[in-house]
């Protein structure tokens, strides 16, 4: 079998999933953007994957990004950063990415309003959130969300379009249900406190969990190993 097709089964049983689980809880599938993480495969297997028609892609190095996009992306791919970023690295993030979903402190919400006022555009970004307060792990603390969201919306050249978060690993995905359920309600507690901003976008949901993810109502899943192996 070749790469292209084994990676075409990988993507419909991925897509058959998220409509699956989307059913379960009433939604659409179209409702949910498929970010497929290639930070461990090549240009290549990039371009294979675009070939079989997926257009959002998710990195977690600036550097590793930079290498492998340093040939033009089509015009219909959008690029997302989804790893902890260095505030000396956000202005090659914001001339390779569309997107940024770490966002998660002060420094990085400056380095990057900055960048992006130089670059004359407005960067969409996601406030990550450590939910399950996990040391290792970046994001901002949830106490901390109102504080942190209310930074990047004062700021002209970013816009808040919503929430990440990474889930502990557990062996069973059901255990990270409440993880999801917790972030959900953080989102309708920001849009309230926080009028006109849409914060519509919900960044959870990887290889081991995105079905959990999306039936606790996710519209974005970050999926690596299920499409690339
Ligand atoms: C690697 C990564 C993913 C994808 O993880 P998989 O388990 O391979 O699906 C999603 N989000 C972030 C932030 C990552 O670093």
């Amino acid at each position: 079998m070749t790469l292209t097709t084994a990676l075409i089964e990988r993507i419909t049983h991925v897509q058959a999933q998220i409509a699956r689980a989307a059913a379960r809880s009433g939604r659409s599938p179209d409702e949910i953007t498929l970010v497929a993480v290639s930070k461990t495969v090549n240009r290549s297997v990039v371009d294979e994957a675009y070939a079989a028609g997926l257009r959002h892609f998710g990195e977690n190095r600036v550097q590793d990004a930079a290498r492998k996009f340093e040939q033009p992306l089509p015009s219909d791919v959008e690029l997302s950063m989804i790893g902890q970023l260095q505030s000396n690295k956000a202005g090659t993030a914001v001339r390779l990415f569309h997107r940024v979903e770490s966002v998660d402190r002060l420094s990085l919400i400056d380095a990057l309003d900055r960048h992006a006022t130089n670059a004359g555009i407005v960067l969409p970004v996601l406030l990550q959130v450590n939910i399950a307060g996990e040391v290792q792990k970046a994001g901002c603390a949830p106490d901390k969300a109102l504080g942190v969201a209310t930074e990047i919306t004062n700021r002209s050249s970013l816009r808040l379009d919503g929430l990440m978060m990474i889930a502990p690993l557990f062996e069973d995905p059901e255990n990270t249900r409440p993880f999801f359920k917790s972030m959900y309600s953080l989102r309708e507690r920001l849009r309230y406190q926080l009028p006109g901003v849409s914060l519509d976008t919900l960044s959870m949901g990887m290889t081991n969990d995105f079905e959990v993810a999306v039936e606790e109502g996710t519209n974005r899943v970050r999926i690596g190993r299920a499409i690339f192996g």
